[in-house]
């Protein structure tokens, strides 16, 4: 079995049938499934997938609190500038980018832990990055974590039932898929304590982190502006947690062909540049396709890329200390080699209507 096949836990209905096709869950096994692999009575190893639901859990008394007691206009404006542009692009600018595709470098790991930390923490990093190199390597194939054409639910569900790492690896094995977590900053476990916990993450790490991360973001919000603002951010994180599953299907045409021409130039997948995503977190979904590497993900004139900004903007006082941009590349081999075999096309039709016939 190659490598990339063996990663990710599969789950109990397997990927793929004997045919090669996609298996389609019910969503009863959906379901039943998800919470087999939160449970952390029958295997301790499912740990990981259990904090993933847990840090979201535990932010409902602040969902309650923010709407029945601290609710205001201004307030949720502020949430919703929060949900759909602060964590999103810090999303895509940690998670996305530095921790799975090490698009940059930080010059100092102070830049990077002020990174990790800038935003409210719901889930674990290995959760995110492990299986999306699987995602990229299987794009809306069999095997993929949030193939779009397992359904919504397929990818809702897809933190818990299809992102966490395979708890039989080989030593070997282990070696290879922690590498993916090494520039991370996050602990990671020897093998003989990956074969207790099931994860690269050691749980001290990361439930301490979570620990530390909210309690900070809780106490500066709480002296910016009091138990409001607090909760009403809380509330934005958790509604994020929830929306950016729906992306992993969006983002991927809901499992259908949706490219633009002149919009989606890689069509070897389903992934397509949205504006909401593209604009408000740097998440030109196509684009990245074409250059997972990449550092900016906006090459087109109204591209807006609020991540690559960030990036370029740390990389300017000297936090990054390097960054790949393939901007160029795109534009000379999409956009220039395009206009070219245009011009010669005008030019040959030119020629012909001067050439005289008889
Ligand atoms: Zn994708
Ligand atoms: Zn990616």
């Amino acid at each position: 079995m190659a490598f990339i096949d063996n990663i990710l836990q599969t789950p109990s209905y397997g990927w793929q049938d004997e045919k090669g096709e996609l298996i389609k869950p019910t969503k009863k096994q959906l379901w039943s499934e998800a919470f087999s692999r939160i449970n952390v009575f029958k295997d301790k190893r499912n740990w990981i997938s259990l904090t993933s639901w847990l840090m979201a859990t535990l932010m409902a008394p602040f969902v309650y609190l923010f709407f029945v007691h601290y609710f205001s206009w201004p307030l949720l404006a502020v949430a919703i500038v929060y949900t759909f542009i602060m964590i999103s692009t810090h999303g895509t600018i940690w998670f996305h980018r530095y921790c799975t595709h090490k698009a940059f470098k930080f010059s100092h790991p102070i830049f990077r832990i002020i990174t990790q930390n800038l935003a409210i923490k719901t889930f674990p990093e290995e959760i995110y990055v492990i299986s999306h190199h699987v995602h990229h390597v299987k794009s809306d194939m069999p095997g993929d974590p949030y193939n779009p054409k397992g359904g919504l639910l397929y990818c809702m569900l897809s933190d818990v039932n299809h992102q966490s790492i395979n708890k039989e690896l080989s030593e070997a094995d282990y070696k290879r898929v922690a590498f993916f977590m090494q520039h991370t900053g996050v602990w990671i476990n020897s093998y003989k304590q990956y074969q207790k916990w099931g994860s690269v993450a050691s749980p001290v790490y990361t439930i301490g982190l979570w620990f530390l991360n909210w309690a900070f973001w809780y106490g500066t919000l709480y002296l910016i502006g009091g138990h409001g603002l607090a909760t009403a951010l809380f509330t934005a994180a958790v509604v994020w947690f929830v929306g950016v599953r729906a992306f992993n299907y969006t983002g991927h045409g809901g499992g259908e062909e949706k490219h633009v021409h002149g919009v989606d130039f890689d069509r070897s997948n389903l992934s397509i540049n949205q504006a909401r995503p593209g604009l408000f977190a740097g998440e030109w979904h196509n684009n990245h396709h074409l250059y997972p590497g990449s550092a900016r993900a906006g090459f087109l004139p109204g591209q807006l890329d609020l991540a690559w900004i960030y990036i370029y903007s740390l990389y300017k006082i000297g936090a990054v200390s390097s960054y790949h941009d393939s901007k160029k590349d795109f534009i000379r081999k999409y956009i220039a080699a395009k206009q070219e075999k245009e011009m010669v096309k005008t030019s040959a039709a030119t020629r012909n209507e001067l050439t005289p016939t008889n």
